[in-house]
C-alpha cells in the first residue's frame, strides 16, 4: 500500500465528545480498549466528501457489538451525524473515517463492571491509495498461517494475529498475507480473497473464520449476477492453480494478485474478471455517492 495521500487538511479526532487534532487526542490508560483490545471498530471510505455505504458499516458495527455484549451508546443516526461533523471539521474529501467503540474506562480487571460508559473515538485521515501503477502491475502475496482466534467475524480492535501475520508478510516482501487455516484460505490480513476457476468466482463462505467484508458482500453480489459465484473455501494448494486471484476491501476496492509465494497466477498479469468487477464496483460507488465517476489515482 502506498503512503497516505498528501492532503493539506488536518487529521482530526473525536474522543468522547472532545474534538482535537489527531496527535493531541488522548484516552485513559484504564480504557479497556487500551488494556484488553476490548472494543469494536469500522472504517468508512469517503469519496469526494461523500461516505460510501455507511449503513453497511454501521450494521456490521451493531453485529460486532452485540457479539461482545456491548450496548452501543449512540444510535445509527447519531453515528451518521458524528461522521458528517467529523468530515466537515476535517475538510478532507478523499478520506477514511475510523470509528472505534470500546467497553469504557475502569480499573484493570478482566471482569466487566456494570454500567460502564463505552468510549467513542472517531478519526478522519486521508484515504490510503493503491496507485494505478500498482493496480496495473498486480500484487505479490505470501501465505501465512492463520493464528487468529475463532471469532474472526467480529471486527474487534484486538488484532495481534493480524499484526504478526503482517510482520511475517512484510519480511517476506508480500503486499498482503493470505491466511491459511487447516489447509484452507480464510482471508487476507485486512482483505477478503477471491479466486477465479473456469470463469466462476470463488470465495470462502461467511462464518466465524473470516470477516464479512462490506466489499466482499458487494463484489460477491456482482459476481453472482455475472459471471457466477461459488461460496466455498479455496485450498492453499488450489489457489496457485486459479486463473485469477484478487483481494477486496473498503480502502483497496479490488486488487489483482499476480503471484502467491512466488508462484505465478494465470499469465502473471491482472485478469479480466477482477477488472470487470472493479469497474462495476466503482460504478456502484459513484452512484451511491452521487458522483459522475470514481477515478483512478496516479
Ligand atoms: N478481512 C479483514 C480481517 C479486515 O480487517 C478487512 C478490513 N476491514 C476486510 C477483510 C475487508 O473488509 P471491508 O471490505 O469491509 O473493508
Amino acid at each position: 500500500m502506498a503512503p497516505y495521500a498528501p492532503d493539506t487538511m488536518p487529521d482530526i479526532a473525536y474522543v468522547n465528545g472532545r474534538w482535537s487534532a489527531l496527535e493531541e487526542a488522548v484516552i485513559s490508560i484504564n480504557d479497556r480498549g487500551f488494556l484488553f483490545g476490548d472494543g469494536v471498530y469500522e472504517v468508512v471510505r469517503v469519496y469526494d466528501g461523500r461516505m460510501f455505504r455507511p449503513d453497511l458499516h454501521l450494521a456490521r458495527l451493531a453485529r460486532s457489538a452485540s457479539h461482545i455484549a456491548l450496548d452501543l451508546p449512540l444510535t445509527r443516526e447519531d453515528f451518521l451525524t458524528l461522521f458528517e461533523e467529523a468530515l466537515r471539521r476535517s475538510g478532507q474529501r478523499e478520506a477514511i473515517i475510523y470509528l472505534q467503540v470500546t467497553r469504557g474506562v475502569a480499573p484493570r480487571s478482566h471482569a466487566i463492571p456494570p454500567d460502564l460508559t463505552p468510549s467513542v473515538i472517531v478519526t478522519v485521515r486521508p484515504a490510503p491509495v493503491v496507485t494505478d501503477a500498482v493496480r496495473a502491475a498486480g500484487v505479490a502475496v505470501v501465505t501465512v498461517p492463520d493464528v487468529r482466534w475463532l471469532r474472526c467475524d467480529i471486527k474487534t480492535t484486538a488484532m495481534m494475529g493480524n499484526v504478526l501475520a503482517l510482520l511475517a508478510t512484510n519480511r517476506a516482501g508480500g503486499f498482503e498475507g493470505i491466511q491459511v487455516r487447516d489447509g484452507l484460505v480464510t482471508e487476507g490480513i485486512s482483505t477478503n480473497l477471491f479466486a477465479v476457476f473456469d470463469g466462476v468466482v470463488q470465495t470462502a463462505p461467511e462464518g466465524t473464520a473470516l470477516l464479512s467484508g462490506v466489499t466482499r458482500h458487494l463484489v460477491a453480489e456482482l459476481a453472482r449476477a455475472h459471471p457466477g459465484l461459488r461460496e466455498e473455501s479455496v485450498s492453499a494448494t488450489d489457489l496457485v492453480q486459479a486463473d485469477e486471484v484478487f483481494l477486496t476491501s473498503t480502502t483497496k476496492e479490488v486488487v489483482s494478485v499476480v503471484s502467491v509465494d512466488g508462484e505465478r497466477i494465470g499469465d502473471g498479469r491482472p485478469g479480466p474478471v477482477a477488472a470487470d468487477l472493479h469497474t462495476r464496483l466503482r460504478q456502484q460507488i459513484a452512484e451511491a455517492c452521487g458522483l459522475a465517476s470514481v477515478g483512478a489515482r496516479a
